[in-house]
Protein backbone atom coordinates (compact mmCIF):
# COMPACT_ATOMS: atom_id res chain seq x y z
CA UNK A 1 0.00 0.00 0.00
CA UNK A 2 1.30 3.48 -0.78
CA UNK A 3 0.61 6.23 1.72
CA UNK A 4 -0.12 9.14 1.30
CA UNK A 5 1.65 12.42 3.56
CA UNK A 6 -1.40 14.31 5.19
CA UNK A 7 -5.00 16.11 4.65
CA UNK A 8 -5.14 19.70 5.10
CA UNK A 9 -8.49 21.72 6.32
CA UNK A 10 -8.94 24.83 7.72
CA UNK A 11 -12.30 26.71 8.66
CA UNK A 12 -13.26 30.32 9.28
CA UNK A 13 -16.84 31.47 10.79
CA UNK A 14 -18.76 34.58 11.51
CA UNK A 15 -20.41 33.16 14.58
CA UNK A 16 -17.89 33.40 17.15
CA UNK A 17 -17.61 31.17 20.82
CA UNK A 18 -20.08 28.06 19.47
CA UNK A 19 -18.44 24.42 19.04
CA UNK A 20 -19.09 24.39 15.26
CA UNK A 21 -15.43 25.16 14.15
CA UNK A 22 -14.06 22.14 16.45
CA UNK A 23 -16.91 19.92 14.51
CA UNK A 24 -16.47 21.32 11.32
CA UNK A 25 -12.95 20.10 11.44
CA UNK A 26 -14.00 16.71 12.80
CA UNK A 27 -16.20 16.10 10.01
CA UNK A 28 -13.75 17.15 7.20
CA UNK A 29 -10.79 15.48 8.46
CA UNK A 30 -12.86 12.24 8.79
CA UNK A 31 -13.83 12.87 4.71
CA UNK A 32 -9.69 13.22 4.35
CA UNK A 33 -8.90 10.42 6.64
CA UNK A 34 -7.72 8.10 3.24
CA UNK A 35 -4.82 10.98 3.17
CA UNK A 36 -3.51 9.87 6.78
CA UNK A 37 -4.03 7.22 9.29
CA UNK A 38 -1.20 7.66 11.70
CA UNK A 39 -2.22 10.81 13.57
CA UNK A 40 -4.67 13.68 13.71
CA UNK A 41 -5.19 16.96 15.37
CA UNK A 42 -6.96 20.44 15.19
CA UNK A 43 -5.84 23.97 16.63
CA UNK A 44 -8.84 26.12 17.13
CA UNK A 45 -8.86 29.84 18.37
CA UNK A 46 -10.86 30.98 20.93
CA UNK A 47 -11.07 34.17 22.84
CA UNK A 48 -7.69 34.86 22.92
CA UNK A 49 -6.06 31.80 22.95
CA UNK A 50 -5.51 28.67 21.01
CA UNK A 51 -6.66 25.49 21.61
CA UNK A 52 -4.20 22.47 20.40
CA UNK A 53 -5.26 18.83 20.64
CA UNK A 54 -3.52 15.82 18.65
CA UNK A 55 -2.83 12.54 19.16
CA UNK A 56 -1.68 9.13 17.67
CA UNK A 57 -4.86 7.25 15.65
CA UNK A 58 -8.01 7.49 13.53
CA UNK A 59 -9.82 11.30 13.52
CA UNK A 60 -12.96 9.11 15.49
CA UNK A 61 -10.43 7.58 17.99
CA UNK A 62 -8.50 10.90 18.20
CA UNK A 63 -10.94 13.56 19.37
CA UNK A 64 -13.23 10.85 21.03
CA UNK A 65 -14.82 13.03 23.63
CA UNK A 66 -12.59 15.97 23.42
CA UNK A 67 -14.86 18.14 20.86
CA UNK A 68 -16.43 19.50 23.52
CA UNK A 69 -13.39 21.18 25.04
CA UNK A 70 -12.22 22.86 21.70
CA UNK A 71 -14.75 25.85 20.94
CA UNK A 72 -13.90 28.99 19.00
CA UNK A 73 -14.09 31.00 15.46
CA UNK A 74 -11.25 29.77 13.55
CA UNK A 75 -9.47 26.70 13.39
CA UNK A 76 -7.25 23.87 11.32
CA UNK A 77 -7.25 20.34 11.49
CA UNK A 78 -4.46 17.89 9.57
CA UNK A 79 -4.45 13.83 9.09
CA UNK A 80 -1.02 12.36 9.11
CA UNK A 81 1.51 9.93 7.38
CA UNK A 82 4.62 10.54 7.81
CA UNK A 83 7.36 10.82 5.32
CA UNK A 84 9.99 13.37 7.02
CA UNK A 85 9.75 12.52 10.46
CA UNK A 86 9.44 10.19 12.78
CA UNK A 87 5.50 8.56 13.34
CA UNK A 88 5.19 9.88 16.37
CA UNK A 89 2.85 12.65 18.42
CA UNK A 90 5.38 14.97 18.51
CA UNK A 91 6.18 14.95 14.55
CA UNK A 92 2.34 15.49 14.27
CA UNK A 93 0.26 18.19 13.65
CA UNK A 94 -1.03 21.20 13.59
CA UNK A 95 2.37 22.63 14.60
CA UNK A 96 2.44 25.52 17.49
CA UNK A 97 4.80 28.07 18.07
CA UNK A 98 4.23 31.21 20.81
CA UNK A 99 6.34 34.38 19.35
CA UNK A 100 6.19 37.26 20.97
CA UNK A 101 2.98 37.05 22.69
CA UNK A 102 1.47 35.77 19.93
CA UNK A 103 0.59 32.19 18.96
CA UNK A 104 1.17 30.55 15.37
CA UNK A 105 0.08 27.06 14.48
CA UNK A 106 0.29 25.60 10.57
CA UNK A 107 -0.71 22.23 8.93
CA UNK A 108 0.89 21.08 5.81
CA UNK A 109 0.72 18.73 3.08
CA UNK A 110 4.23 17.96 1.06
CA UNK A 111 7.48 17.83 1.49
CA UNK A 112 10.35 19.90 1.45
CA UNK A 113 13.26 18.84 -0.40
CA UNK A 114 15.59 21.05 1.03
CA UNK A 115 14.26 20.43 4.52
CA UNK A 116 17.93 19.74 5.38
CA UNK A 117 19.34 23.18 4.04
CA UNK A 118 17.03 24.74 5.61
CA UNK A 119 17.17 23.81 9.08
CA UNK A 120 21.07 24.48 9.29
CA UNK A 121 20.24 27.79 11.35
CA UNK A 122 17.45 26.69 13.25
CA UNK A 123 16.43 25.22 16.95
CA UNK A 124 13.66 23.04 16.01
CA UNK A 125 11.77 20.48 18.46
CA UNK A 126 10.79 18.14 15.97
CA UNK A 127 12.07 16.39 13.01
CA UNK A 128 9.20 17.40 10.73
CA UNK A 129 9.51 20.28 7.89
CA UNK A 130 6.06 22.28 8.74
CA UNK A 131 7.67 23.23 11.78
CA UNK A 132 10.89 24.58 9.59
CA UNK A 133 8.17 26.01 7.88
CA UNK A 134 6.49 27.77 10.52
CA UNK A 135 9.85 28.84 11.54
CA UNK A 136 10.74 30.69 8.50
CA UNK A 137 6.99 32.86 8.38
CA UNK A 138 7.57 33.94 11.64
CA UNK A 139 11.07 34.51 10.81
CA UNK A 140 10.45 37.31 7.97
CA UNK A 141 7.44 38.58 10.05
CA UNK A 142 10.32 40.64 12.02
CA UNK A 143 9.72 44.49 11.43
CA UNK A 144 6.17 43.34 12.02
CA UNK A 145 5.59 42.73 7.83
CA UNK A 146 2.18 41.78 7.27
CA UNK A 147 1.59 37.66 6.45
CA UNK A 148 1.12 37.34 2.92
CA UNK A 149 4.83 39.36 1.51
CA UNK A 150 6.14 36.69 4.33
CA UNK A 151 4.74 33.95 2.79
CA UNK A 152 6.20 35.33 -0.59
CA UNK A 153 9.06 35.45 0.92
CA UNK A 154 9.49 32.45 2.19
CA UNK A 155 7.96 30.12 -1.00
CA UNK A 156 11.32 31.66 -2.42
CA UNK A 157 13.36 29.77 -0.18
CA UNK A 158 10.98 26.29 -0.16
CA UNK A 159 11.73 24.23 -2.92
CA UNK A 160 9.08 20.80 -2.93
CA UNK A 161 5.55 20.55 -2.53
CA UNK A 162 3.38 22.45 0.41
CA UNK A 163 -0.51 23.18 0.26
CA UNK A 164 -0.39 24.32 3.52
CA UNK A 165 -2.94 26.61 6.41
CA UNK A 166 -1.53 28.97 8.92
CA UNK A 167 -3.84 29.89 11.97
CA UNK A 168 -2.76 33.24 13.15
CA UNK A 169 -5.41 34.30 16.27
CA UNK A 170 -8.68 34.47 14.26
CA UNK A 171 -7.16 33.96 10.76
CA UNK A 172 -6.66 31.01 8.50
CA UNK A 173 -4.04 31.42 5.73
CA UNK A 174 -3.81 28.86 3.01
CA UNK A 175 -1.04 28.92 0.69
CA UNK A 176 0.10 26.23 -1.92
CA UNK A 177 3.58 25.66 -2.99
CA UNK A 178 3.83 27.75 -7.24
CA UNK A 179 3.94 24.24 -8.51
CA UNK A 180 0.71 23.48 -7.00
CA UNK A 181 1.88 19.72 -6.44
CA UNK A 182 -0.33 18.73 -3.56
CA UNK A 183 -4.25 19.93 -4.00
CA UNK A 184 -6.02 22.81 -1.64
CA UNK A 185 -9.13 24.13 -2.43
CA UNK A 186 -11.60 26.71 -0.95
CA UNK A 187 -15.69 26.38 -0.41
CA UNK A 188 -18.43 28.21 1.20
CA UNK A 189 -20.29 26.89 4.54
CA UNK A 190 -23.18 28.37 5.94
CA UNK A 191 -21.67 31.36 8.13
CA UNK A 192 -18.08 30.92 6.72
CA UNK A 193 -15.53 29.59 4.24
CA UNK A 194 -13.39 26.32 4.63
CA UNK A 195 -10.04 25.49 3.04
CA UNK A 196 -9.33 21.82 2.45
CA UNK A 197 -7.08 19.08 0.74
CA UNK A 198 -9.95 17.67 -1.43
CA UNK A 199 -13.37 18.75 -2.27
CA UNK A 200 -14.61 15.68 -0.59
CA UNK A 201 -14.35 17.51 3.22
CA UNK A 202 -16.42 20.45 1.78
CA UNK A 203 -19.33 18.50 0.55
CA UNK A 204 -19.36 16.26 3.48
CA UNK A 205 -19.92 19.79 5.62
CA UNK A 206 -22.85 20.43 3.19
CA UNK A 207 -20.75 23.22 1.69
CA UNK A 208 -20.29 24.81 -1.96
CA UNK A 209 -17.37 24.20 -3.93
CA UNK A 210 -15.92 27.65 -4.93
CA UNK A 211 -12.20 27.17 -6.63
CA UNK A 212 -9.02 24.96 -6.44
CA UNK A 213 -6.76 27.33 -4.91
CA UNK A 214 -3.89 28.65 -7.48
CA UNK A 215 -0.32 27.80 -7.49
CA UNK A 216 1.64 30.18 -5.46
CA UNK A 217 -1.50 31.90 -3.82
CA UNK A 218 -2.15 33.29 -0.38
CA UNK A 219 -5.84 32.98 0.60
CA UNK A 220 -6.28 34.73 4.24
CA UNK A 221 -10.39 34.19 6.23
CA UNK A 222 -11.27 35.87 9.24
CA UNK A 223 -14.99 36.07 10.94
CA UNK A 224 -16.07 33.81 8.08
CA UNK A 225 -15.27 36.43 5.23
CA UNK A 226 -11.99 35.96 2.72
CA UNK A 227 -10.24 39.23 3.23
CA UNK A 228 -7.33 37.94 1.04
CA UNK A 229 -6.76 37.08 -1.83
CA UNK A 230 -2.98 36.87 -3.81
CA UNK A 231 -1.64 34.89 -6.07
CA UNK A 232 2.28 35.90 -4.78
CA UNK A 233 3.97 33.65 -7.41
CA UNK A 234 2.94 32.53 -10.96
CA UNK A 235 4.87 30.32 -13.27
CA UNK A 236 4.54 29.58 -16.61
CA UNK A 237 3.52 25.94 -15.59
CA UNK A 238 2.39 23.80 -12.67
CA UNK A 239 3.16 20.71 -12.00
CA UNK A 240 0.30 18.76 -10.08
CA UNK A 241 0.95 15.75 -8.99
CA UNK A 242 -0.38 12.70 -11.00
CA UNK A 243 -0.98 10.17 -8.44
CA UNK A 244 -3.68 12.54 -7.01
CA UNK A 245 -5.85 10.98 -10.03
CA UNK A 246 -4.59 7.74 -10.55
CA UNK A 247 -4.56 6.70 -6.53
CA UNK A 248 -4.03 9.06 -3.71
CA UNK A 249 -7.48 11.25 -3.89
CA UNK A 250 -11.29 9.97 -3.13
CA UNK A 251 -12.81 9.28 -6.33
CA UNK A 252 -15.73 11.53 -5.47
CA UNK A 253 -13.10 15.02 -5.34
CA UNK A 254 -12.46 17.22 -7.94
CA UNK A 255 -9.14 18.13 -8.39
CA UNK A 256 -7.64 21.52 -10.45
CA UNK A 257 -10.69 21.05 -12.50
CA UNK A 258 -11.07 17.29 -12.83
CA UNK A 259 -13.25 15.26 -11.71
CA UNK A 260 -11.24 12.15 -10.20
CA UNK A 261 -13.63 9.79 -10.52
CA UNK A 262 -14.06 10.91 -14.33
CA UNK A 263 -10.15 10.33 -14.79
CA UNK A 264 -10.29 6.94 -13.25
CA UNK A 265 -12.87 6.07 -15.24
CA UNK A 266 -11.60 7.22 -18.87
CA UNK A 267 -8.06 5.26 -17.95
CA UNK A 268 -10.04 2.33 -17.71
CA UNK A 269 -11.61 2.55 -20.98
CA UNK A 270 -8.33 3.50 -22.49
CA UNK A 271 -6.94 0.07 -21.22
CA UNK A 272 -9.72 -1.59 -22.15
CA UNK A 273 -8.97 -0.06 -25.84
CA UNK A 274 -5.27 -0.91 -26.02
CA UNK A 275 -5.50 -4.73 -23.96
CA UNK A 276 -7.76 -6.02 -26.00
CA UNK A 277 -7.88 -9.22 -23.56
CA UNK A 278 -10.29 -12.40 -24.45
CA UNK A 279 -12.02 -12.61 -21.16
CA UNK A 280 -14.87 -14.29 -19.00
CA UNK A 281 -15.25 -10.74 -17.34
CA UNK A 282 -13.38 -7.74 -15.25
CA UNK A 283 -12.77 -7.15 -11.82
CA UNK A 284 -11.55 -4.54 -9.72
CA UNK A 285 -8.33 -4.82 -6.65
CA UNK A 286 -10.84 -3.53 -4.46
CA UNK A 287 -11.87 -0.26 -3.87
CA UNK A 288 -9.28 1.91 -5.41
CA UNK A 289 -9.67 -0.12 -8.70
CA UNK A 290 -12.99 -0.34 -8.60
CA UNK A 291 -13.58 3.05 -11.69
CA UNK A 292 -11.09 1.49 -13.50
CA UNK A 293 -12.60 -1.35 -13.95
CA UNK A 294 -16.10 0.40 -14.57
CA UNK A 295 -14.57 1.83 -17.54
CA UNK A 296 -13.13 -0.86 -18.95
CA UNK A 297 -16.40 -2.99 -18.70
CA UNK A 298 -18.07 0.02 -20.42
CA UNK A 299 -15.58 0.09 -23.14
CA UNK A 300 -14.83 -3.63 -23.42
CA UNK A 301 -18.39 -5.02 -23.13
CA UNK A 302 -17.42 -7.38 -20.26
CA UNK A 303 -19.37 -8.27 -17.33
CA UNK A 304 -18.33 -6.36 -14.47
CA UNK A 305 -18.17 -9.07 -11.35
CA UNK A 306 -16.54 -8.84 -8.31
CA UNK A 307 -14.15 -11.21 -7.16
CA UNK A 308 -12.53 -9.93 -4.24
CA UNK A 309 -14.01 -8.33 -1.34
CA UNK A 310 -12.45 -6.14 0.69
CA UNK A 311 -12.61 -5.86 4.86
CA UNK A 312 -14.06 -2.41 5.57
CA UNK A 313 -12.83 -2.64 9.14
CA UNK A 314 -9.17 -3.36 8.59
CA UNK A 315 -7.88 -0.19 9.83
CA UNK A 316 -4.37 -0.29 11.87
CA UNK A 317 -4.15 -4.13 13.42
CA UNK A 318 -1.65 -5.94 15.04
CA UNK A 319 0.38 -7.54 13.18
CA UNK A 320 3.68 -9.97 13.29
CA UNK A 321 6.44 -7.88 12.63
CA UNK A 322 8.65 -7.53 9.50
CA UNK A 323 8.47 -10.40 6.87
CA UNK A 324 4.66 -11.96 7.16
CA UNK A 325 3.37 -8.48 7.85
CA UNK A 326 2.35 -7.50 4.18
CA UNK A 327 1.16 -11.15 3.75
CA UNK A 328 -1.33 -10.97 6.36
CA UNK A 329 -2.22 -7.33 5.76
CA UNK A 330 -3.42 -8.30 1.99
CA UNK A 331 -5.14 -11.75 3.87
CA UNK A 332 -6.59 -9.63 6.44
CA UNK A 333 -8.20 -7.24 3.98
CA UNK A 334 -9.02 -9.53 0.85
CA UNK A 335 -10.73 -12.51 0.52
CA UNK A 336 -11.73 -14.28 -2.78
CA UNK A 337 -15.34 -14.62 -4.08
CA UNK A 338 -14.67 -18.36 -5.15
CA UNK A 339 -17.90 -19.02 -6.55
CA UNK A 340 -17.40 -16.10 -9.65
CA UNK A 341 -13.47 -17.12 -9.93
CA UNK A 342 -13.18 -20.70 -10.21
CA UNK A 343 -12.67 -21.85 -13.90
CA UNK A 344 -13.08 -17.87 -15.33
CA UNK A 345 -10.33 -15.92 -17.21
CA UNK A 346 -10.16 -12.64 -15.55
CA UNK A 347 -9.33 -9.24 -16.34
CA UNK A 348 -7.54 -7.88 -13.06
CA UNK A 349 -7.56 -3.86 -12.52
CA UNK A 350 -5.53 -2.10 -10.43
CA UNK A 351 -4.05 0.84 -9.77
CA UNK A 352 -0.83 0.71 -9.57
CA UNK A 353 2.28 -1.65 -8.80
CA UNK A 354 4.81 -0.41 -6.61
CA UNK A 355 7.49 -3.22 -5.14
CA UNK A 356 5.09 -6.30 -6.95
CA UNK A 357 4.35 -8.14 -3.74
CA UNK A 358 1.13 -6.96 -3.52
CA UNK A 359 -0.59 -7.76 -6.91
CA UNK A 360 1.66 -10.79 -6.37
CA UNK A 361 -0.30 -12.11 -3.25
CA UNK A 362 -3.40 -10.84 -4.97
CA UNK A 363 -2.73 -12.95 -8.42
CA UNK A 364 -1.62 -16.38 -6.23
CA UNK A 365 -5.18 -15.63 -4.16
CA UNK A 366 -7.40 -15.58 -7.53
CA UNK A 367 -5.49 -18.81 -8.91
CA UNK A 368 -5.50 -20.56 -5.65
CA UNK A 369 -9.60 -20.00 -6.07
CA UNK A 370 -9.58 -21.53 -9.29
CA UNK A 371 -8.90 -18.54 -12.16
CA UNK A 372 -8.00 -19.90 -15.43
CA UNK A 373 -6.22 -16.87 -16.34
CA UNK A 374 -5.64 -13.79 -14.60
CA UNK A 375 -4.95 -10.64 -16.80
CA UNK A 376 -3.51 -7.94 -14.95
CA UNK A 377 -4.30 -4.58 -15.82
CA UNK A 378 -3.23 -1.17 -14.28
CA UNK A 379 -4.07 2.81 -14.10
CA UNK A 380 -0.58 4.04 -13.39
CA UNK A 381 2.08 3.57 -15.92
CA UNK A 382 5.90 1.97 -14.57
CA UNK A 383 7.09 3.52 -11.32
CA UNK A 384 10.39 4.03 -12.37
CA UNK A 385 11.94 7.01 -10.14
CA UNK A 386 10.97 7.80 -6.25
CA UNK A 387 8.66 10.50 -4.93
CA UNK A 388 10.50 13.31 -3.29
CA UNK A 389 7.28 15.43 -3.03
CA UNK A 390 5.68 13.63 -0.36
CA UNK A 391 4.60 9.95 -1.29
CA UNK A 392 6.69 6.79 0.52
CA UNK A 393 8.71 5.71 -2.26
CA UNK A 394 11.48 7.10 -1.78
CA UNK A 395 14.35 5.27 -3.46
CA UNK A 396 14.60 3.96 -6.76
CA UNK A 397 15.08 -0.08 -5.39
CA UNK A 398 11.52 -0.25 -4.00
CA UNK A 399 10.00 0.08 -7.71
CA UNK A 400 9.88 -3.06 -9.38
CA UNK A 401 9.44 -1.65 -12.62
CA UNK A 402 12.91 0.72 -12.30
CA UNK A 403 14.79 -2.77 -12.88
CA UNK A 404 12.37 -4.94 -14.41
CA UNK A 405 10.97 -5.16 -18.15
CA UNK A 406 7.00 -5.43 -18.25
CA UNK A 407 7.47 -9.03 -19.02
CA UNK A 408 9.44 -9.54 -15.99
CA UNK A 409 7.31 -7.96 -13.81
CA UNK A 410 4.58 -10.41 -15.21
CA UNK A 411 6.42 -13.35 -14.48
CA UNK A 412 6.88 -12.58 -10.85
CA UNK A 413 3.63 -11.46 -10.13
CA UNK A 414 2.15 -14.58 -11.68
CA UNK A 415 -0.32 -12.69 -13.97
CA UNK A 416 -1.02 -14.48 -17.26
CA UNK A 417 -0.32 -10.86 -19.09
CA UNK A 418 0.18 -7.50 -17.88
CA UNK A 419 -0.47 -4.07 -19.51
CA UNK A 420 0.16 -0.52 -18.04
CA UNK A 421 -1.52 2.47 -19.58
CA UNK A 422 0.65 5.04 -21.27
CA UNK A 423 2.32 8.00 -19.97
CA UNK A 424 0.83 9.81 -22.89
CA UNK A 425 -2.91 8.15 -22.39
CA UNK A 426 -2.58 8.84 -18.73
CA UNK A 427 -2.02 12.99 -20.02
CA UNK A 428 -4.97 12.61 -22.38
CA UNK A 429 -7.38 10.61 -19.49
CA UNK A 430 -6.20 13.96 -16.72
CA UNK A 431 -6.96 16.22 -19.52
CA UNK A 432 -4.22 18.76 -19.17
CA UNK A 433 -0.97 19.61 -20.73
CA UNK A 434 1.94 17.11 -20.30
CA UNK A 435 3.85 20.29 -19.00
CA UNK A 436 1.25 21.21 -16.63
CA UNK A 437 1.20 17.61 -14.77
CA UNK A 438 4.07 16.18 -12.09
CA UNK A 439 5.27 13.12 -13.75
CA UNK A 440 8.63 12.55 -12.25
CA UNK A 441 7.96 8.85 -11.02
CA UNK A 442 7.60 7.84 -14.04
CA UNK A 443 9.46 9.31 -15.98
CA UNK A 444 12.56 10.84 -13.83
CA UNK A 445 12.13 14.79 -14.99
CA UNK A 446 11.86 16.51 -11.72
CA UNK A 447 10.83 19.94 -11.63
CA UNK A 448 13.16 21.30 -8.79
CA UNK A 449 16.50 21.32 -8.57
CA UNK A 450 18.14 18.14 -8.61
CA UNK A 451 21.26 19.32 -6.19
CA UNK A 452 18.74 19.54 -3.37
CA UNK A 453 16.71 16.27 -4.20
CA UNK A 454 19.88 14.28 -3.14
CA UNK A 455 20.13 16.32 -0.08
CA UNK A 456 16.52 14.32 1.22
CA UNK A 457 17.73 11.26 -0.60
CA UNK A 458 21.23 10.58 1.25
S1 LIG B 1 6.81 12.22 -8.25
FE1 LIG B 1 4.91 11.05 -8.68
S2 LIG B 1 3.90 10.75 -6.69
FE2 LIG B 1 5.46 12.35 -6.43
S3 LIG B 1 4.37 14.29 -6.73
FE3 LIG B 1 5.21 13.72 -8.73
S4 LIG B 1 3.57 12.51 -9.71
FE4 LIG B 1 3.07 12.67 -7.54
Amino acid sequence: MIREECGVIGVSLSRKGSLEVSYHLYYGLYALQHRGQESAGMAVFDRGRVKLYKEMGFVSEVFNKKLDKLGGSAGIGHVRYSTIGESNVKNSQPFLINHKGKAYAIVHNGNLVNYRKLISNMEITSTSDSEVMLHLIIGELRDERDITPAISAVMGEMKGSYSAILLVEDCVIAFRDPLGIKPLCIGRIDGGYIVASESVAIDTLDGEFIRDVMPGEVIILKDGEIIGEERVIELENTAHCMFEYVYFARPDSVIDGRSVYDVRRRIGEILAEKSNIDADFVSPTPDSGATFAIGYAKRSGLPYIESLIKNRYVGRTFIMPEQNERELAVRLKLNPIKTNIDGKRIVLVDDSVVRGTTSKRIVRMLKKSGAKEVHLCIGCPPLISPCYYGVDFTTKDELVASKKSIEEISKIIGADSLHYISVEDLIGAIGKKREDICLACLTGEYRVNYHTLTDVSS
